[in-house]
Order: C-alpha cells, then structure tokens, then sequence
C-alpha cells in the first residue's frame, strides 16, 4: 500500500511540474535572415523566449572547436581540417561559420540554455579532446548551469558524465538503451527520436517514475507535437518552435 502511495505521489509531482518546454533544433533557423546552427538562430530562439537552442560541435585538426551539424561543411571535413580552412566559409545568412568560443560569448549575453550536441568523431581521442576542451571554455565563459550534453556516442555520454559538473543533465540521443540501463549510467533521461517513444510506449512514464528527464527529437508536426504534450515530456525538440509554443499556450 505504502508502495502504490509513493507511485501515485511521484505521478502527481511528475504532472504537476510537467509544463513542457520548447527547444529549438540547430535555433530557430527557419526565419528571414538566419541559417541552421548560426548565431543568429541562437539570438532568434533566445528572443522568442525558448527554454533551449540546440546545437552541434566538431573539433578540427587544430583543436578549434566549431559548431556545425554535418561532418563535412562545402566539402572541407571538419575534423580533418585546420582552422584556417573553415574560418572564411560562409553560412547561408552571411554569418562566418560559428567558432564554439564565439557561440557561447554571445550565448552569454542571452537567456536561453544551450543544448549542445558533441558529434561522433572518427577518432575517439579526437572526440575526447573535443569535450575537454568543450568544458574547459563553458567553465570559462561562465556558462556551466545553462548547458546541456547530448550525443549518439556512449562515449562521449560517459565522458561528459564523468567530467562535467556535478548535476549536470547528460542525455544519450541513440535510442538503443532502456530509462533503467540510463539511470544506471548517470544520464539525466532519453532524448531520442519520436519514433522509439511510439515502439516502446512505456518509456516516457518509466523514466519519469526513475525521477529522469524525457526530450524527444525532432518534432515538427502539428498532431505529433499533440501527442507528446498529452505523454508530459518534458522537452520537446523542433525545427517549429513557434508552432509548439503557440500549442503550449
Ligand atoms: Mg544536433
């Protein structure tokens, strides 16, 4: 009895605090003037008033971390390259594609958190590199209690566990591991593709009942949106965020 108590009172907390929030995938791109992973759709999703913009980093072969989605950008690969050869590629706004030190200083100018993505390196010494040095400019900038990890890479979700700050939220994005098995690793919840929350229907309700966080990518459907509203996930992430706003209302 006591037991089935404590389950209700979780889910009563759970509903109670379960106000979703928006976060906007690579900004809010998708408006005059700004382009995927672009300054500018940090500021935009900062200035609609978003929880989160979600971005993506690379390390060159100079140890410059940069911020970028793909592996390669107008056919130079990022993680092979040195600096010079990417600082002068242009976005398709004009901006200068973004260093993650010039990212983050104008980060913190803004409110937004930022939900940073370490893409999965070819070569894992690389990839640990890019997080050490991921963490050491957050820790300088001053912007620790703003952000949060995601990646594909256990790796680099172990690293990032290991190494960040106490408390701070480390998802994998993979889909492959139960709530249960993240708990035991120390993530802070799922944050995986809609689709795995639909084949695994109990997902959402048992991370919540191990006190996790859910965030589901990328949602950008009207009716999708809907349903994962209705589910109480916490996060939602989208290339819409507008739309999911003005559904939150
Ligand atoms: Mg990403």
């Amino acid at each position: 009895m006591k037991n089935v108590v404590l389950i209700l009172l979780l889910i009563l907390s759970t509903v109670i605090d379960a106000k979703t929030k928006v976060i906007a995938h690579r900004g809010f791109w998708n408006t005059v003037g700004s382009a995927q992973n672009s300054i500018s759709s940090l500021q935009n999703a900062d200035s609609i008033g978003c929880y989160g913009s979600e971005f993506d980093i690379w390390i060159t072969s100079d140890d410059k971390v940069m911020v970028n989605h793909d592996c390669v950008y107008q056919g130079v690969t990022l993680e092979t390259s040195k600096y010079d050869e990417l600082k002068n590629l242009k976005l398709g706004n004009g901006e200068n594609l973004p260093t993650l030190e010039s990212y983050l200083k104008e980060a913190k100018k803004l409110n937004v958190h930022l939900i940073l993505e370490v893409k999965p390196h070819k070569s894992i010494v690389r990839q640990n590199l890019a997080i050490d040095k991921t963490l050491l400019l957050i820790n300088k900038i001053g912007l620790e209690q703003r952000v949060t990890y995601i990646s594909f890479s256990l790796d680099a979700v172990r690293r990032l566990i290991a190494k960040a700050p106490n408390g701070t939220y480390v998802y994998y994005l993979g889909g492959m591991l139960s709530p249960y098995e993240l708990k035991s690793m120390g993530c802070a919840g799922p944050d995986y593709d809609e689709r795995v929350y639909k084949d695994h229907p109990g997902w959402i309700t048992e991370s919540h009942l191990l006190g996790l966080k859910v965030n589901v990518w990328t949602v950008n459907k009207e009716k999708d949106m809907k349903y994962f509203i209705r589910k109480n996930v916490d996060y939602i992430t989208t290339n819409n965020p507008v739309m999911l706003q003005n559904l939150l209302q």
